[in-house]
């Protein structure tokens, strides 16, 4: 297939769903790791086509979502420092932490920024030479190559004033973390599209190797997802676990090793901080010693306070795959898209989100 729409064949799409349907004899748990396919899953009504014997589950692969209230005060303490411009993504400025959020502070008189690239941010950086620019750095494997550019890009042009805090997260760590819980038995993993086009598929063998789990990478398209159900439902039905890719067209094994080099020059891995699961070994990245004039965690004095978690929302358990939005007392009720009271409700990529806007069945 060459255009998108062939990967929206209505026709194609009933034969893979009559594949399943005939093959699934057994129950089976599967888990969307990443928030693109959960909104994928919502928007096309996946999950209400499968058969029963299927089901469906979404896991923290939303960036935004999983940014802890810990992370996110830093954030915001560092928007409240006199001359401090903060930039950052959009999603990223809405979401409620602790005591307030970036918006709030943008409305008491900080300079808070939503920018596209990091080349927005090294751009304001250059032309406001007097004050700090710090990008609030979100995300998994996908974006931190490019924030990695943004610091050695600062070194080669010689702009000081650009710093990073670093939030990124890698999706192994987590994967293992959420399987070594047991608190969700899982029989298959949807394995994240865009992070699996950087690190590859290899970093998944432990999975089917230590814990009898299959795993499909996936692209996010719904015949995408369909093909990526039907391997995996193939491997459980057949007792053989494994790797595999539905996503050819964008994952090799090996990843992108021009992306890798570049991510593992800059940072280095450290324990990373997950909303609702806590503090994870090796599942964050920080800026190597070489860059530590780039690292806002090390250049700025805040005093972030201690984190609060928000009463009634249930972020953290929707993240783990151990309760749906419909969960949620406060969704609908008083959680929406233009009264969030979550980092789910916030993102485009959150569970919250995308059941809320596409009504997706019990949410699971
Ligand atoms: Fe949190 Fe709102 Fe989702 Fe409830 S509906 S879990 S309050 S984001």
């Amino acid at each position: 297939m060459k255009y998108i729409h062939e990967y929206r064949d209505a026709e194609i799409g009933r034969k893979l769903l009559a594949r399943i349907r005939q093959r699934s004899t057994r129950p089976a748990r599967l888990m969307e790791f990443c928030g693109g396919h959960t909104v994928g899953i919502a928007k096309h009504g996946i999950r209400q086509l499968l058969p029963e014997t299927i089901e469906m589950l979404s896991g923290p692969g939303c960036p935004v979502c999983v940014t802890a209230n810990a992370d996110l005060d830093k954030a915001i303490a560092l928007a409240r420092l006199p001359d401090v411009i903060v930039t950052t993504f959009g999603d990223m400025v809405k979401v409620p932490a602790s005591r307030s959020s970036l918006q709030q502070v943008r409305a008491e008189g900080g300079d808070v920024r939503i920018v596209y690239s990091t080349q927005d941010a090294l751009d304001i950086a250059r032309d406001n030479p007097s004050k700090s620019t710090v990008f609030i750095a979100v995300g998994f494997e996908t974006t931190a190559p490019t924030v990695a550019a943004s610091v050695l890009q600062a070194g080669q042009q010689g702009i000081d004033n650009y710093f990073v805090l670093s939030q990124h997260k890698l999706c192994p760590p987590v994967m293992k973390a959420l399987l070594d819980s047991g608190e969700v038995k899982l029989d298959g993993i949807i394995c994240p599209g865009h992070v699996s086009a950087v690190i590859g598929s290899r970093p998944y063998e432990f999975i089917p190797r230590d814990y009898g789990v299959a795993c499909v990478v996936s692209g996010f398209e719904p015949l995408d997802i369909l093909h990526c159900v039907d391997m995996l439902v193939a491997q459980i039905e057949n007792g053989e676990p494994r790797v595999e890719i539905a996503y050819r067209r964008g994952v090799k094994p090996e990843g992108n090793q021009v992306a890798l080099e570049l991510l593992y020059r800059v940072f280095e891995v450290c324990d990373g901080n997950w909303r609702g699961i806590g503090a994870v070994p090796d599942s964050g990245l920080r800026l190597r010693s070489e860059y530590q004039q780039y690292d806002a965690e090390r250049v700025f004095e805040i005093e972030p306070g201690e984190p609060v978690e928000t009463r009634g929302c249930i972020c953290g358990d929707i993240l783990r795959g151990v309760k749906t939005p419909l969960d949620c007392s406060l969704f609908r009720v008083v959680c929406n898209p233009e009264n969030p009271v979550g980092p789910c409700m916030v993102s485009s990529e959150g569970s919250c989100s995308a059941c809320y806007q596409y009504g997706d069945g019990d949410g699971r």
